[in-house]
């Protein structure tokens, strides 16, 4: 918990210690608080939707004569946050005894060769029989990245040479574990911008071709977002629900940034659960993602 409170720290500066100056600077309630509020809301990236809907609360709290003073203000603003997040909570639960395949999508940068190695390290730890899958061939610094991830955790690494066909590495993947040598897989994809179109075409193939060698798969899409690159994150979420249908969201580095205020923006306009957050490079700094633990880090 306090790795997670010094972690967002910057995000709390930012979001709390502007919203704390305009509060105690005002004695009643009025317009002018609101405007100023949505204001450092805004600023904070938290986005319009989740702006709107909260001084639509305080203003109805207002005029039901819940609110009488400025400070109390923060307490709605800390049980809108909870409440929102609580919706796009949902663990990812891996069930026992089968296979269970993981794609990993997001452009590159946003940290998903550490994602993947800190997911392996806690499955291992959990028991589980894991192997790392080197769908990006497009890099060979991916496969070569990955493979230092695979040796520094202790699970195998599927992979084949640069630029062979990623879904053939997949189809590799799927028949060692169906011949017992993986329960989790956990697959590395390209996340090159460039060539968008082509990528995406390449990943819906990789999903068809999972699909037709085990029905099911892949189980999670998960989506590695960067919460330092703010409105990008969010440009990303949209472009890859569209594009390959996401079934959850990973949020790296909320450490050091101040805008982990898009967390909100994320949860307000996808209804995908956050799975993970990403709170430093190391091996243990990949959390579960719990809300109510979030928002009391973020107040505390
Ligand atoms: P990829 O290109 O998406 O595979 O990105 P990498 O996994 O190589 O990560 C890019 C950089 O971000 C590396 O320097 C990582 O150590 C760093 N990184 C990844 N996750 C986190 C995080 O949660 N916090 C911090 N501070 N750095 C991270």
């Amino acid at each position: 918990f306090d790795k997670l409170k010094r972690g967002l720290a910057k995000t709390r500066d930012l979001l709390l210690t502007d919203v704390d100056d305009i509060i105690l600077g005002k004695k009643e309630i009025d317009q002018e608080l609101f405007d100023e509020l949505e204001e450092a809301l805004i600023a904070a990236d938290v986005g319009p939707a989740f702006t709107s809907e909260l001084i639509e609360k305080m203003t109805d709290s207002v005029k039901r004569k819940e609110l009488d003073s400025p400070e109390r203000l923060k307490e709605v603003l800390r049980s809108t946050m909870k409440t929102l997040l609580k919706k796009n909570e949902a663990p990812l639960v891996i069930p026992e005894k089968q296979i269970f395949t993981i794609l990993v999508v997001g452009v590159n940068g946003t940290g998903k060769t550490t994602t993947i190695g800190k997911l392996a390290n806690q499955f291992k730890e959990e028991g589980r029989t894991v192997a790392m899958v080197a769908a990006d061939t497009f890099r060979a610094a991916a496969i070569e990245q990955l493979e230092i991830w695979s040796q520094r955790v202790g699970v195998p690494l599927i992979k084949q040479k640069q630029d062979s066909d990623p879904s053939a590495v997949v189809f590799d993947a799927i028949t060692a574990a169906k011949s017992g040598k993986a329960e989790v897989l956990i697959i590395d994809t390209a996340g090159r911008l460039h060539t968008q179109v082509n990528l995406m075409e390449e990943m819906k193939k990789m999903k068809r071709i999972m699909g037709r060698e085990l029905p099911g798969a892949p189980h999670e899409v998960l989506l590695v977002l960067d919460a330092t690159t703010g409105q990008n994150a969010v440009n990303q979420a949209k472009m890859f629900t569209d594009a390959v249908g996401v079934t959850g969201i990973v949020l790296t580095k909320l450490d050091g940034t101040s805008k982990g205020g898009v967390i909100l923006r994320i949860a307000q306009e996808y209804n995908i659960p956050i799975r993970y957050i990403g709170i430093g490079e190391g091996l243990d700094d990949l959390r579960e993602f719990n809300s109510e633990e979030f928002v009391e880090a973020l107040f505390e």
